[in-house]
């Protein structure tokens, strides 16, 4: 496809740049009178009626993890090791142990969020449906070391949980 250029001249006389500035006023005076797009972060995260110029997150957004647990409060993983196995930011780090009726269990289990690039495959094969990727952005920290989360900080997160892309869905409505 070719492509247009479109070639500017120079005025060859003196111009004046006043009507060009009363333009530019007038536009801004309009926008005083249009609903406001902006919002107070962090007070405000995100607004109740995004049809009326708000936003929130979308269910299926990838953030976070989260390790979802049992009623007891233990983690739901068995250690299966098939997260660590397809991660293809090679970021999460199990170290199985077993009870002493032959239950697997994490003994650690610790996820880099700085190298994870949000993929969700870790939540996708998941037998337990124990690790999830969460709804969730706000993710700043002061040092490297803090984006590493491990079993206990996954287990304490509460925000929601991403629903993954449904292929008998692919819109999500
Ligand atoms: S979301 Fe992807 S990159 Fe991140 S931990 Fe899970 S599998 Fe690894
Ligand atoms: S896939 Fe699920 S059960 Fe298996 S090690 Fe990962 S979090 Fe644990």
């Amino acid at each position: 496809m070719a492509i247009g250029v479109k070639v500017l001249k120079r005025p060859d006389r003196d111009v004046s740049y006043v009507r060009a500035t009363l333009k530019g006023m007038s536009i801004t005076f309009k926008k005083m009178f249009e609903p406001k797009v902006t919002m107070q972060y962090p007070e405000e995260k995100s607004a109740p009626e995004p049809e009326r110029g708000g936003w929130s997150l979308s269910p299926r957004w990838r953030g976070t993890h989260r390790m979802l647990t049992d009623e007891q409060g233990r983690s739901k993983c068995v250690a299966c090791g098939l997260c660590p196995q397809i991660c293809p930011a090679n970021c999460i780090k199990l170290v199985p142990g077993e009870d002493e009726e032959g239950n697997r269990y994490p003994l650690i289990y610790e996820i880099d969020e700085f190298r994870c690039v949000f993929c969700g495959y870790c939540q996708e094969v998941c037998p337990e449906e124990a690790i999830h990727v969460g709804v969730h952005y706000e993710n700043a920290e002061y040092s490297r070391d803090r984006f590493v989360y491990d079993l206990e900080r996954l287990s304490s997160q509460t925000h929601p949980v991403s629903t993954l892309w449904d292929p008998s869905d692919p819109r999500g409505e």
